[in-house]
């Protein structure tokens, strides 16, 4: 039936062929029409023959000389074809090999002789025979043919380059070739495979004109099998990256496996961790929907990581661990005791807070067994205690902070400290969301995190310090932290999920009660500790202080001696404070240097006393008692409050020829210079009484001037001590030296209530001023000055100016003048008549909380030596 053709090519015959052409006749051969084949000179050529025509054909050649004519049909499809039906220009062929099928079928491999072009069909049956012409192949010649040739054979050689599909003896015998005909059918068979093309290769007679066909077939086919291999390659290197991954990434997780690093291991160990953590139900379900989103994450996200803090932040904070609270009442007494010397009522009131706890405690047990909740007594109580909150107030080194300790080893709690001092920005209390680069956890939860148990005693610092800006009120997140209503779900930015601080017991500190924010100090019960006197220092020093100072450094008592002579001078004439702070300085300064000493010489005893304290200390920072200075013209002693306690604060008036001016220096607020401006009205008014030099009003300038102006002060309070020191410098008669003042004055020369008398009267014995004149209606608050300090301070309650006047101004003396030329006033004579005592007559609980004249607003907090901002 159809014919296949397997062209391989032959060089014997076709030398053959081109003899016979030349002569120009024509030869009658059997003839066979073929399916979609055309054979070149030179081809072999297996056909299978199956028409009968064709058989019959095939059988008479091989009685004769094995030749036949084979041309290709137009149409395949016809299956008796005629004269008409094939091409006239076909191939004479010679049988090489013939075998009969066993279906009766022929298969010839034939070997194309030359071309031949049919002119006469002498006979149709019983096999078709034809007449044909032999065509010559013209030999091409000279530098084009050359040219084309060499084109031809380098396009041929980068053809089989790419295609890969010839052995090296074809591609040899290509390059070999010198003949363009010879050459061009050769190609032909190799390079062209549609038959329509082939055809009309073999109609093509000019060597040259078929051999530029062929480059053009071949340079197309380059063009194919180029692109071909770019896509090739290029699929190649893909397949080539992601092999190469994927192999990466089993070795890693085979690195990891080895490791014991396996995320899928991790996660379920995440997972095993998250539910041993006891979290509660919504939390757990959050937690296990984002350990879902970790597991489908690819090890390399840059999300991971993020996603991994986060969890890992959740699992370390502290959801079910708690410790057992201690409630005894006997215990906690006891360990106050130990930690702390003196603060009795400030002991008291703790002792009383914690039984109030206690109750409400046990109350909230008992109506969680009558309700028959699930939970656990101690946790559904421990919920519960929805008292206020504790809050210590008082200059620095007071024991705010050792008595928040105290208080958690006396409940068996953990203790946690975070300092608020400055925090103005809301996310660091309630942290940034997860979304922010390095976001964290807000300092609440971090201190969680690191109590590790969900009910430590948790001491707020400086929680009069928080400032609010644009970055949000950092107070409003306090509030929920503090507030029992609200606690209980404080959610954390990062975190968020509910986190419970209801069964945390919170401690707060400050120095000053009147900067906390308003919502904040409605919920706290606010203790005052005013600061220690001297022998109480003294006691604090030697019992509790220098023990501990002594073991941070690895001394013994016997090593360094410390006698009470000694530690009085270090207290009276190297620091000057409320606290203790700066005492536990300098004795740690004393332990330093013994330290050196030791290590020197082992067996060095050192005993510290008033005459070798310079060695170790320096010159003393303080004078000693100032009751010693004679009284001054012009110079008043006053006394302020501030957040570090009480301190003293010196008033200088000088008066100058001038023109009745009013001149205040040294940082004074608004209120503090209108009450310099009252007292100067007052005096004036007085001018009679007082026997001040006539007209002063109007040729004198007077300069009143608070010492250390580099310190802002502010408030009312000292208006008697500004009035009395310009009646000093005016009159010229000095004012008493051992004597200190405070009250407020109006126009009239009345004497007003006053703040923080305990505290001034504190910093006026630490001086050694013994005589104090304070407003007639402070004497309610006389009771809370300790008794010991009452007994050695004589305190005169005033009502007016003109008793301040006769208590503090000394007469006349004839002293230089001051350099202001100021006329002299009448010499007083009065005697002064010794200070009336007023010492424990009342009896009234200490630290009712009496309201301080402080104005609240912002004073910047500073080291503890330096009063900021005294309030007067
Ligand atoms: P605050 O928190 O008030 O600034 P601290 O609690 O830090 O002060 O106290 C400073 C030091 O003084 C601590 O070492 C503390 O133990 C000690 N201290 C203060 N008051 C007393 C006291 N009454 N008894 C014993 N030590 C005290």
């Amino acid at each position: 039936m159809d014919t296949t053709a397997d062209n391989t090519h032959g060089g014997e015959a076709v030398e053959l062929a081109t003899e016979e052409a030349e002569r120009g006749t024509l030869h009658t051969y059997p003839f066979v029409p073929l399916k979609k084949t055309v054979i070149f000179p030179g081809a072999k050529v297996t056909l299978n023959i199956g028409r009968e025509k064709s058989i019959k054909a095939i059988a008479e050649a091989r009685k004769a000389d094995q030749r036949f004519v084979a041309s290709a049909q137009r149409q395949a499809e016809v299956d008796v074809p005629g004269p008409e039906d094939v091409f006239d220009l076909g191939t004479l062929v010679e049988i090489k090999q013939y075998e009969v099928q066993t279906d009766n079928t022929v298969q010839v491999i034939v070997e194309g002789v030359t071309r031949a072009r049919i002119t006469v069909w002498p006979s149709l049956d019983p096999f078709l025979q034809v007449s044909c012409e032999l065509v010559p192949e013209p030999v091409a010649s000279g530098a084009q043919a050359s040219a084309v040739m060499r084109h031809a054979q380098s396009l041929f050689d980068r053809f089989t380059q790419l295609s890969r599909r010839f052995n090296a003896d074809d591609v040899a015998a290509v390059a070999q070739m010198n003949e363009a005909g010879l050459l061009a059918d050769t190609l032909a068979i190799h390079v062209v495979t549609d038959d329509a093309q082939q055809q009309e290769l073999l109609e093509t007679l000019e060597p040259l004109q078929r051999l530029e066909k062929i480059c053009v077939t071949l340079g197309n086919e380059i063009e194919i099998l180029e692109l071909e291999n770019k896509i090739r390659q290029r699929v190649r290197q893909q397949v080539d990256k992601n092999q190469r991954e994927y192999y990466l990434k089993e070795q890693l997780r085979a690195i990891q496996e080895e490791l014991g690093h396996d995320q899928a291991s991790e996660i379920v160990e995440l997972r095993d961790k998250l539910t041993q953590k006891g979290v509660p139900a919504d939390v757990a379900t959050k937690v296990n929907k984002e350990l879902d989103r970790l597991e489908r994450m690819p090890t390399h996200s840059a999300e991971l990581v993020v996603l991994r803090n986060y969890i890992d932040w959740v699992l370390a904070l502290p959801w079910q661990e708690r410790t057992e609270d201690r409630l005894d009442m006997k215990f906690a007494q006891r360990v106050l005791d130990e930690d702390h010397y003196g603060l009795e009522k400030v002991k008291e009131r703790i002792i009383e807070f914690l039984a109030v706890r206690q109750l409400r405690t046990l109350q909230a047990q008992r109506q969680s067994r009558a309700t028959d909740q699930k939970q656990s007594a101690e946790s559904a109580g421990a919920g519960n205690h929805k008292g206020p909150i504790l809050c210590l107030i008082g200059p620095p080194g007071v024991g705010k902070t050792s008595l928040g300790q105290s208080v958690a080893r006396a409940l068996g709690r953990k203790f946690v400290r975070i300092s608020l001092g400055g925090v103005h920005d809301e996310a660091e209390i309630r942290g940034h969301r997860r979304t922010y680069v390095g976001a964290l956890p807000g300092r609440i939860l971090q201190a969680m995190k690191t109590a590790g148990v969900r009910n430590p005693v948790f001491l707020l610092d400086e929680i009069d310090k928080l400032s609010s800006d644009y970055r949000g009120d950092p107070s409003a997140a306090l509030l929920e932290v503090l507030d029992p209503a609200q606690n209980y779900t404080f959610t954390d930015h990062y975190l968020e999920l509910p986190y419970d601080l209801s069964e945390v017991f919170f401690i707060c500190t400050g120095n000053n009660r009147y900067q906390i924010p308003q919502a904040l100090a409605d919920r706290m019960d606010i203790v005052q500790l005013p600061g220690y006197t001297e022998e109480e220092k003294i006691a604090i020093g030697r019992q509790f202080v220098l023990p501990k100072v002594l073991h941070e450094h690895g001394l013994s008592r016997s090593q360094v001696q410390v006698p009470e002579s000694a530690m009085r001078f270090i207290i009276s004439r190297y620091t000057r404070e409320a606290g203790v702070r700066g005492l536990e300085r300098q004795l740690a300064t004393i332990c330093r240097k013994a330290a050196l000493r030791i290590v020197q010489k082992p067996e060095a005893r050192l005993r510290l006393t008033e005459k070798n304290m310079e060695q170790f200390l320096g010159v003393p920072r303080y004078s000693a008692d100032r009751t010693q200075e004679r009284g001054q013209v012009g110079v008043a002693t006053g006394l302020a409050w501030t957040e570090h306690g009480g301190t003293l604060l010196p008033v200088e008036v000088v008066t100058m020829p001038g023109k009745g001016g009013l001149m205040v220096t040294g940082q004074l607020g608004d209120v503090m210079q209108e009450s310099a401006r009252a007292a100067l009205s007052y005096i004036r008014s007085r001018a009679r009484e007082l026997r001040l030099p006539d007209g002063f009003a109007d040729n004198l300038d007077i300069h009143i001037h608070l010492p250390e102006g580099a310190i802002p002060k502010d408030g009312p309070s000292a208006g008697i001590t500004m009035a009395t020191a310009v009646i000093s410098a005016l009159t010229r008669r000095p004012v008493r030296s051992d004597l200190a003042m405070t009250g407020e004055i109006t126009l009239r020369g009345r004497v007003l209530g006053i703040g923080g008398l305990k505290e001034k009267a504190l910093a006026a014995h630490r001086v050694g001023i013994r005589n104090l004149l304070v407003p007639a209606e402070n004497v309610k608050d006389l009771s809370e000055i300790p008794a010991k300090i009452r007994g050695e301070m004589s305190i005169t309650p005033v009502e007016s100016m003109d008793e301040v006047v006769r208590l503090a101004l000394l007469p006349k003396t004839e002293e230089p003048a001051q350099g202001d030329g100021g006329p002299d006033g009448d010499s007083t004579r009065e005697p002064v008549p010794p200070a009336p005592v007023v010492t424990n007559v009342f009896d009234r609980d200490v630290a009712e909380d009496e309201a301080d004249l402080v104005p609240p607003g912002g004073t910047p907090h500073l080291d503890d030596h330096t009063p900021t901002s005294p309030a007067i």
